[in-house]
């Protein structure tokens, strides 16, 4: 069969498929009302999530749009993941060009889109080699493999690794582990052992416990899901310190405070600080899943042939995609908007948090990584529900911190727009 003729074979099937079985509709293209949608979710899909009462259809730029062509500002970006925006023209083009050529061949293959995108990688930060997987979890978790694999290196004893309490790591054992929060934890006993959680900012508890046992340490240079908090430069260059005195690994998991969010390629570029292990992934991709381990050159044998792996991880198009994530940053002086246009937000939620003073106790978080804390007494939950009302896309970070992440294309006009709506919600409490 000549190979059109294959294609066209193969399209016919499909629409034959369609049509196939009566009473379930096969057309990707149906547009379902959001009543379908919850129906068909509820109905299929495990219910793990505290699902939000609205499905999304498109989006372009900094706006999303649901089941009735609403429009919603974006403050979310998909929890820090579509950096670009929704829809961005280059990336949609990118995207299209790689899938007409080649999707995936698997890691047994040099692959050369995975090639160029490592190089990128460490343009934008330091010296080394990089794995590819296609998650943070993932990134997370072969980054404590290799922590591992350098502390067995020196002593059998040298296993534990540091994290900071209310750190989140993701979810596979691994990293779920490194996670210092309990209630991640319940019910999956036993976790990984030789873990120990130390107060972030804490310099005095952790000097305490880092001994010659200790391999490694993980730290979100600005801790994400715990609620938006910055770690210390203090904290950071003792962390640092002590690794170099201990021969332990300092991991920097950036993978919510990287690709642009603090106006830095990376959170550490603040503290000119290099870790031995950075792990990327959100924002990486623009949307498309990927993400990435980077190795300092000290540590790129730690990981041999045959000693991990991925089938998925760095396949063609979801380098491609992230290749052109990282061009897009470079011809657009994305981080340079990032400053500019997280500054005019951070001084509009100061000034929220000046006129509701007995609701909001203050804001924090650097870049378009913000954080409103809201009294201790006002749970965070109910409000992100109450944001879509205003038609506005907000998190949640903690039990009590509004958590903005807005695309790093946002504009003044669209924060001065998302402001108005943010005190609408705090006038409301
Ligand atoms: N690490 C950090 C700092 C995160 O914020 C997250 C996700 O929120 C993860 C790891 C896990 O990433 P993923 O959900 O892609 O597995």
């Amino acid at each position: 069969m000549a190979d059109d003729d294959f294609l066209i074979e193969n399209k016919r099937n499909i629409d034959k498929l369609a049509t196939k079985k009566s009473g379930i509709n096969y057309d990707p293209s149906a547009q379902l009302s959001f009543e379908e949608i919850e129906q068909l979710d509820k109905q299929y899909v495990l219910n793990t999530y505290n699902r939000m009462p609205v499905a999304f259809q498109y989006g372009s730029g900094e706006f999303l749009y649901d089941t009735e062509s609403k429009e919603y500002i974006d403050f979310l970006s998909g929890i820090a993941v579509t950096g670009a925006g929704h829809a961005h023209a280059d990336l949609v083009e990118r995207l299209n060009s790689q899938a007409d050529m080649l999707w995936h061949t698997s890691n047994l293959f040099y692959n050369q889109q995975q090639a160029m995108l490592a190089r990128a990688i460490v343009e934008i930060t330091f010296p080394g080699k990089v794995f590819f997987c296609n998650s943070g979890t993932e990134a997370n978790e072969g980054a404590l493999k290799a922590v591992r694999v350098h502390g067995q290196s020196i002593s059998k004893s040298k296993t534990k690794v540091i994290t900071l309490n209310n750190s989140f790591h993701g979810r596979t054992y691994g990293s779920m582990s490194l996670t210092a929060q309990e209630k991640i934890h319940v019910g999956y006993g036993p976790i990984v052992t030789d873990m120990q959680y130390v107060e972030p900012n804490d310099i005095d508890e952790l000097t305490a416990v880092f001994d010659e046992n200790v391999a490694g340490i993980f730290i979100e240079p600005i801790q994400g899901e715990g609620g938006v908090l910055p770690i210390n430069i203090e904290f950071i260059e003792i962390a640092r310190q002590l690794c170099d005195d201990y021969d332990a690994l300092l991991v920097f998991d950036e993978i919510q405070s990287g690709m642009g969010r603090t106006g830095k390629y990376f959170a550490y570029q603040n503290y000119e600080i290099n870790p031995d292990i950075l792990t990327i992934a959100k924002g990486l991709g623009g949307g498309f899943p990927i993400g990435a381990i980077l190795f300092s050159e000290k540590n790129t044998e730690l990981l041999k042939p045959g000693m991990h792996g991925s089938t998925f991880g760095g396949n063609h198009l979801a380098c491609a995609v992230a290749y052109d994530v990282i061009r897009l940053f470079e011809a657009n002086d994305l981080l340079d908007n990032v400053v500019e246009v997280g500054n005019y937000l951070y001084t509009g939620l100061e000034a929220i948090a000046t006129k509701h003073p007995g609701k909001v106790d203050g804001v924090r978080g650097v870049g378009l990584l913000l954080g409103l804390v809201l009294n201790k007494n006002i749970e965070a939950r109910p409000l992100v529900k109450k944001a879509l009302e205003h038609y506005l896309v907000i998190g949640r970070a903690g039990e009590n911190i509004l958590r903005f992440a807005p695309p790093l294309v946002l504009r003044k006009t669209t924060v001065d727009r998302a402001l108005e709506r943010i005190e609408k919600l705090i006038d409301e409490i």
